[in-house]
Order: structure tokens, then C-alpha cells, then sequence
């Protein structure tokens, strides 16, 4: 059985919640793309925990966790993130985490590029993460990076290191007039910082093929959402690698297998990090109030999300991409503090309603056309079953799935691991 949970909006839809639920009855829990640029928060009985490059399955006794082929793997950060977990009582040995000799390590000058970038950019920036995302995944296909094998298996490292420290000085040192890298120092970090994951690199690939053989189950968990896509998300402001359900398999390590079952994860209204076309932005007053309620600041970077109603043109063609079978509905509860809801139904676009989302550099041009639905304006957090919630809030759930053409399976009303209503 191979299931993935994915982000139908911009992400911090709330995945890493539904994956830590989810992942009881899993065997494996998997990432296969991005790197550290995003942040799960999970809660349950044992604290707090962000997770930027550790599949939420870490936090689970017997799931075992893979990083996949299509990740890029900030191996400080990774080193940080498990000495923190290790800190807080969570086991992790090469039994419960497996890194994919393919994942590609992001190197310091990756961040830096990024930086620089960034600087050079100014006012015209693109709210890039500065964790060397963009800068790692382009030398990954100018086949110019260093994986996680090399650090097992590459008789000529410290030869690659040269090569490829050489060839870097001329964007660092002739693009940006940055301070030269060197060789040595590049040489040490993969030293000091790989050698002691060399024991946890493996091909998943073999690994997870044989899992599925003997009938385990597999989840595939996605970073960010369907609208950070790089292909079909809103280009450029999107992350650099695919977010897409359909790519889990191959950037897992597992290309001839399929998915049994996709999971999309749907905020129950909008939110969105960094720069780019946001339709139904909220704006001033109404802005903070939502973000305030939601608690909306960056897991990764602690920066103040952009906020808005539910977009049902954006989160369908999210729906559709993701080709979710089903889909959760997270952060219902933050909805409670409106007597009535507006929701974004159409985008006008120069006098034109549009109902499917356009072209993306069209986006600037469009306009949210809102409808607005009656509020339950009480307390839902505590609600646990069906017959539990308001009839207005039962009545949003059911104007949103039709206007979505989704199945809405899942409703979450906290943070806390429980906070979850079975509604089908
Ligand atoms: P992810 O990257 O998609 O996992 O999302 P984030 O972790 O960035 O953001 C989700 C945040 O919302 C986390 O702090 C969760 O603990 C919290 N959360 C998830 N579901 C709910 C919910 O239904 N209600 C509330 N109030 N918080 C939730």
C-alpha cells in the first residue's frame, strides 16, 4: 500500500500533523523532494517538534524513515535536527532512518549563493528561504553536486572537491565578488559533517521495493503544496523541486511502483509565504486578525505569512494536481472567531470571471469575487465527531467540497494530534 500526503494550497497546510496521525498504520514514512526550506510542527504526548529535512514518522517508534532520492540534504542542518530530537528522548539509528545515496548534499555555498542572490535582487526578491534550495537543485541538474554516496563510495573526492570548488569561485568570486571558497575547507565540511550519517546512506531504493514486496506500507510525505510545484505552481515564486503526488514514487526511490492512494492536506482558509501572486490576499486589520488566530508564522523561518479566505479556484486546481482521492481540512477551528466566512469563489480578470486557475503571471491581474457563508462562532476545538460540530460548520465543509468537486474525509480542529473528526 502506498499512500502519499501531499499540500493542496502553498503550503503549511498542516501535512506534518496528518502524516504524525496518519503514520500509525504505516510501516514506512518517506520525503522525496525540497530539502530544509520548509518546517513540519508536530505536537503530540512527548512536546514540540519542527521538523525541516526528518520525515514526521521519526517521532513514531517501528516506522522506519527515508530520505529520498529527490531530496537535497543540508547535512549541518540534519545534524542539528537529530541531535535535538536525540536531546528530547527519539531514537534514531540506521534501523528507523535511511538516507538515499542519490539525495544531494547542499553545500554552504549553496546558502550563500542563495544570499547573494537575494542582495543582488533587492526590492525585486523573491522571498527565497536562504537555505540554498534553488542554488543545490541547479547544480543537481548542472550535474555539478556531491550526493550522500560520494560520501561512501567516491574514490576521488577531494579531486570532485577541487573541480568543483574551481568552477563554483566563478559565479562566487566573478558573479557576486564574494570572498573565494577553497577546496580545503569544502573537503572538511563533507568530513565533518558526512562522515558520521555514512552509516544511515543506503539505496532506499532496494529497501523500499522490498518493503513493498513483503506488504508493508508506505507513506510518502510531501514538503509545501501543489501551488510551490515548480512546474505547476506559480512559477518563479515556487520552491525548485516538485511537490506533486505523482512524483513521490520516482523521487523516493521507487520509479515502477504506484500510488495506491493520494491524500491531499487543505487549510480551511489561505495562507502563503514570501513573495508572488496571492489573489485573495487579506490585507491591514482584517490580515492580522486571521493571522494572529492562526498563529500564522513561519516553522522555518519565523516570518509572518501572508493570509487570506479560502481560495476554491486555487485549492481545486491543487485538488486536481495532487490528484487527491481524498482530502483533510486543516485549521477549521481558526475559523471560529467569524460570525461570517468569506470564501473566494471566482478570480475576475479584466471583467472576465474565471473559475479554473489561469496562467500564473495572469494572477496579477485577478481579483478575488467572495462569497459569504455563515459563521458557528463558538468554540469547535474540542469537537471530536461529526454530530460534534455546529450545522454552520458541517454547512462549510459541504459548500466547500462542492465547490471543489472534492471529498473532504478529514477535519482538524487543533493542533494536538487527537484534534482530528473522521467525517467519512
Ligand atoms: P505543514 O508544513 O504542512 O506541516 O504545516 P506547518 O507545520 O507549517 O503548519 C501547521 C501548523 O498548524 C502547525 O503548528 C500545526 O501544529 C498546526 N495545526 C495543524 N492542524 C491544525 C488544526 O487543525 N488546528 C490548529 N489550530 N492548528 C493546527
Amino acid at each position: 500500500m502506498l499512500t502519499s500526503v501531499c499540500g493542496i494550497n502553498w503550503g503549511d497546510e498542516g501535512k506534518g500533523k496528518m502524516v504524525d496521525l496518519l503514520s500509525e498504520e504505516y510501516d514506512v514514512v518517506c520525503r522525496y523532494q525540497g530539502g530544509n526550506n520548509a518546517g513540519h510542527t508536530v505536537i503530540n504526548e512527548r512536546g514540540k517538534f519542527i521538523l525541516n529535512l526528518l520525515p514526521s514518522g521519526i517521532l513514531r517508534e517501528n516506522v522506519v524513515n527515508v530520505l529520498g532520492a529527490g531530496m537535497v540534504v543540508d547535512i549541518r542542518h540534519l545534524s542539528g535536527e537529530m541531535a535535538r530530537l536525540r536531546a528530547a528522548g527519539v531514537k534514531i539509528t540506521p534501523e528507523n532512518l535511511k538516507i538515499s545515496d542519490r539525495a544531494v548534499i547542499t553545500m554552504p555555498y549553496h546558502v550563500l549563493l542563495d544570499c547573494l542572490e537575494e542582495e543582488r535582487l533587492a526590492e525585486k526578491k523573491f522571498g527565497s528561504t536562504r537555505r540554498g534550495i534553488a542554488p543545490v537543485y541547479a547544480d543537481k541538474y548542472m550535474k555539478k553536486a556531491f550526493r550522500m554516496g560520494d560520501l561512501l563510495h567516491c574514490a576521488r573526492l577531494r579531486e570532485r572537491v577541487e573541480e568543483i570548488v574551481e568552477w563554483k569561485n566563478l559565479t562566487v568570486c566573478g558573479g557576486y565578488g564574494g570572498a573565494p571558497i577553497t577546496a580545503e575547507e569544502t573537503f572538511a565540511y563533507l568530513k565533518e559533517y558526512g562522515d558520521p550519517l555514512r552509516e544511515y546512506i543506503c539505496d532506499v531504493g532496494r529497501y523500499l521495493h522490498e518493503a513493498a514486496a513483503a506488504g508493508k506500507k508506505i507513506m510518502f510525505e510531501a514538503q509545501l503544496g501543489a501551488l510551490r510545484d515548480i512546474d505547476y505552481g506559480i512559477y518563479p515564486y515556487t520552491s525548485s523541486s516538485s511537490t506533486i503526488a505523482a512524483y513521490a514514487p520516482i523521487g523516493a526511490g521507487v520509479p515502477d511502483l504506484k500510488l495506491d492512494r493520494s491524500i491531499g492536506v487543505m487549510k480551511a482558509y489561505s495562507t502563503c509565504v514570501g513573495e508572488g501572486p496571492f489573489t485573495a490576499e487579506y490585507f491591514g486589520e482584517k490580515a492580522e486578525k486571521l493571522r494572529a488566530a492562526g498563529g500564522e508564522y513561519g516553522a522555518a523561518t519565523g516570518r509572518p505569512r501572508r493570509v487570506g479566505p479560502f481560495d476554491a479556484v486555487a485549492s481545486s486546481y491543487g485538488i486536481r494536481c495532487q490528484g487527491a482521492d481524498e482530502v483533510v481540512l486543516t485549521k477549521l477551528d481558526i475559523l471560529s472567531i467569524y460570525d461570517e466566512i468569506e470564501v473566494c469563489v471566482a478570480y475576475e480578470c479584466e471583467g472576465e470571471i474565471l473559475r479554473e486557475f489561469p496562467y500564473p503571471d495572469l494572477l496579477e491581474k485577478c481579483k478575488p469575487v467572495l462569497r459569504t457563508l455563515k459563521g458557528w462562532g463558538c468554540d469547535i476545538s474540542k469537537c471530536r465527531r461529526r454530530e460534534d460540530l455546529p450545522r454552520e460548520a458541517l454547512d462549510y465543509i459541504a459548500f466547500i467540497e462542492e465547490a471543489c468537486g472534492c471529498n473532504i474525509t478529514y477535519v482538524a480542529v487543533g493542533a494536538e494530534r487527537d484534534a482530528v473528526i473522521k467525517l467519512k
